[in-house]
């Protein structure tokens, strides 16, 4: 990113502060083996004030101004980002997002603490233990006193309007994120598939986010190792590197 633009980035942290309760905290270079992005910390209190503060990163690439920027709206998985878990498909969705933007050279990744859709790490584990006994990943949530969804995508939202981008083109397989998006005022110009290969272990999770929560996967019924080769919204996922390893 351009000092320029850096700085510019700081003298609206100031206007920002004044205007709502969202805040930048930090703002540092981040270099990753994908390119060098910038990560941008915010913060906002709780809407009901039992949470206390809310907080996400905005891991960003580019000249955001200079058209509409890829985004990827992405919750937090320490199972699958940590410990390498293969029940889910997060870490490579996220690495996909990173991948695709730098190959771009401009957009960003808005990362936020809602570890299983926003039920905790602790509850997340319990639903996994209630889907080894059978129930699915949906039921599971249900049976804990959770909605499906606990997440509202009310703060990435308020990111956006804070770094004055009103159009994304996001990465995501999941419709209801780009219709919250534009609920909250930001325009979708286009859904882009953000697809990981399947595993033996995730494959079952992913019919349930496909059959019973509207996520546009493809799903093949044959090899779970097959990856989307098409669609009528264009394919950025890849075929992952380094498949339960580093
Ligand atoms: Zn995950």
């Amino acid at each position: 990113m351009p000092r320029e633009y850096v700085e510019a980035l700081g003298a609206k942290t100031m206007s920002a502060a004044q205007t709502g309760t969202l805040r930048r905290v930090v703002s540092t270079r981040m270099p990753t083996k994908w390119g060098m992005f910038d990560a941008i910390g915010f913060e906002r209190d709780a809407p009901n004030g039992t949470r206390g503060v809310e907080s996400a990163l905005a891991i960003l690439m580019g000249d955001l101004a200079g058209g509409v920027p890829l985004l990827r709206i992405h919750s937090q998985c320490f199972t699958g980002e940590v410990l390498g878990s293969l029940r889910c498909d997060c870490r490579e969705q996220l690495e996909i997002a990173m991948r695709a933007i730098a190959e771009e050279g401009r957009g960003l990744v808005i990362y936020e603490y809602q570890e299983g859709r926003g039920i905790g790490l602790m509850a997340k584990l319990q639903a996994y233990e209630l889907q080894d006994a059978g129930l699915d990943t949906v039921e599971a949530n249900h049976a804990l006193g959770f909605r499906t969804d606990c997440r509202d995508f009310s703060l990435p939202a308020a990111i956006l309007r804070d770094l004055g981008i009103e159009r994304v083109r996001l990465l995501s397989n999941n419709p209801r994120k780009a219709g919250a998006l534009a609920e909250h005022g930001i325009e979708v110009v286009v859904r882009l598939t953000c697809e990981a290969a399947p595993t033996a272990h995730s494959l079952a999770y992913l019919r349930t986010k496909k059959e019973k929560m509207g996520h546009a996967l493809s799903l093949p019924q044959g090899n779970p190792h097959a990856a989307r080769t098409g669609g009528i919204e264009a394919p950025l996922s890849h075929q992952p590197q380094e498949t339960g390893h580093g």
